[in-house]
């Protein structure tokens, strides 16, 4: 069964999806990081994906789909998928579905689900490597990347302007996606730490993967 993780912004979705993925054995489908892979060719394709990524608009659905189409073509037969940041819209929920459908695999939602106040919190306290890019919660309390030693810094978009344009595009246009998925979707408590979190998702999906 493949998991469709969903979260706002701050909800710990990467973390906690990273945590959920090796628990079970699930590839992962990075949104983000595949289409920023694409957008550091040199080819036509990526230099347009490169201009859109920098200009902070969403890449075009059909070049999504077929990123997603190739990469579960590359797995091992009966590998299960974790997609991190996709479906963003109602457009690309319909587009995934018929994909999924298509390829006959099944698939339920996972919504890390916090307040926006918890969200608003979080994405103006945390840290992020200013290396390797890691993020650490404001509750991480020494100076240096525990990966790399480097220093770290705040996120350049999570200033309070920025982060109130993000959370209201989640619920302009992610939340409507998620209502697409009512009868399939999965409810996890994401107001604790990273490890609680965790751990209640590992707990609640035990039954159903
Ligand atoms: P992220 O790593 O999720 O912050 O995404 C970085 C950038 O990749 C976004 O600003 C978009 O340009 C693009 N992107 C990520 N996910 C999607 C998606 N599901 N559909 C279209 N573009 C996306």
């Amino acid at each position: 069964m493949d998991l469709i993780l969903f979260g706002m912004q701050g909800a710990g979705k990467g973390t906690v999806g990273k945590k959920i993925a090796g628990h079970f054995g699930l590839e992962i489908f990075e949104t983000g990081a595949a289409l920023r892979e694409l957008a550091s060719q040199d080819s036509e394709l990526g230099r347009k994906i490169k201009k859109i990524i920098e200009a902070g608009n969403l890449v075009p659905n059909e070049v999504v789909m077929e990123i997603v189409e190739n990469f579960i073509k590359t797995l091992p037969v009966g590998s299960n998928i974790l997609f991190d940041g996709i479906p963003r819209k109602v457009e690309q929920a319909n587009s995934l579905n018929k994909l999924l459908n298509k390829l006959e695999r099944p698939y339920r939602a996972v919504l890390i689900d916090i307040s926006k106040e918890t969200a608003l919190r979080r994405l103006t306290t945390r840290k992020i490597c200013s290396s390797c890019k890691e993020v650490y919660p404001a509750s991480y309390t020494k100076s240096v990347c525990e990966k790399c030693n480097s220093s770290l810094t705040t996120r350049a978009d999570d200033n309070p302007e920025s982060i109130k344009v993000r959370l209201e595009a989640f619920d302009r246009e992610t939340l409507p996606a998620i209502e697409l998925y009512s009868d399939k979707l999965i409810k996890i408590d994401g107001e604790g730490t990273i490890e609680e979190v965790a751990e209640l998702a590992e707990k609640t999906l035990k039954e159903i993967i």
